[in-house]
């Protein structure tokens, strides 16, 4: 709280209380990691709801693609986190439900940490070599079910992007752990060690 600026827009208002939470939310997934894991940006701007953002971006055959999105939460690179306040409320009234942008989110800041956005974090060589390994088998594998209209056993978003892969995954380790564990073993165990033991284990 003394190194970032949390930023309320919109007309919304936080307290000291609601601050304090924030912080805290945004902090787990660090606990193991340690605060380095929140280097390289300083503010976090919190929207009173889901926000709308215009994007632009040129595909590979040349083609201008502008579309307008509406978002519950944002990392930019080396810029600041954007959550939806409501949405974080949601989570917390829900806190099993396999939900929790802002664990998301600091997870794209962990993935970034790097300079690469590529769902995998910094973490010693042996350690990445395994960890790149089993995702991308688990990545590749939630990508055939969705593509095969099969029912997915954890969000289909995750499917988006190796990042949105982890990401999403790592709501689950700090939301429904139990489902993590049933539907991708290998990778609820990275989660765990980089991690720690998710808050709502069961055994
Ligand atoms: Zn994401």
């Amino acid at each position: 709280m003394h190194s970032k600026t949390i930023t309320p827009v919109a007309g919304l208002v936080l307290d000291p209380a609601q601050r304090t939470m924030l912080a805290a939310l945004c902090c787990l997934p660090l606990l193991e990691f340690g605060e380095e894991g929140l280097h390289g940006w300083s503010q976090l701007i919190v929207y009173p709801e889901a926000f709308r953002v215009e994007r632009s971006h040129m595909d590979a055959a040349g083609v201008l693609h502008q579309g307008n999105d509406e978002l519950i939460g944002e990392a930019w690179d080396a810029g600041p986190v954007i959550l939806s306040w409501a949405d974080v409320l949601a989570d917390c009234a829900d806190p099993r439900g396999g939900f929790c942008v802002a664990a998301h989110e600091i997870a794209h800041k962990l993935d970034a940490l790097d300079g690469v956005l590529d769902g995998t974090p910094p973490l010693p060589r042996d350690w990445q070599l395994e960890w790149a390994r089993d995702f991308q088998r688990a990545y590749d594998a939630l990508v055939a079910d969705v593509e095969a209209g099969r029912t997915s056993p954890i969000d289909p978003y995750a499917a988006e992007a190796p990042e949105e892969f982890f990401a999403v995954a790592t709501e689950y380790h700090f939301s429904d752990p139990g489902t993590l564990q049933e539907a991708l073993p290998d990778v609820a165990a990275h989660l765990a060690r980089l991690y720690g033991r998710p808050p709502f284990a069961t055994d």
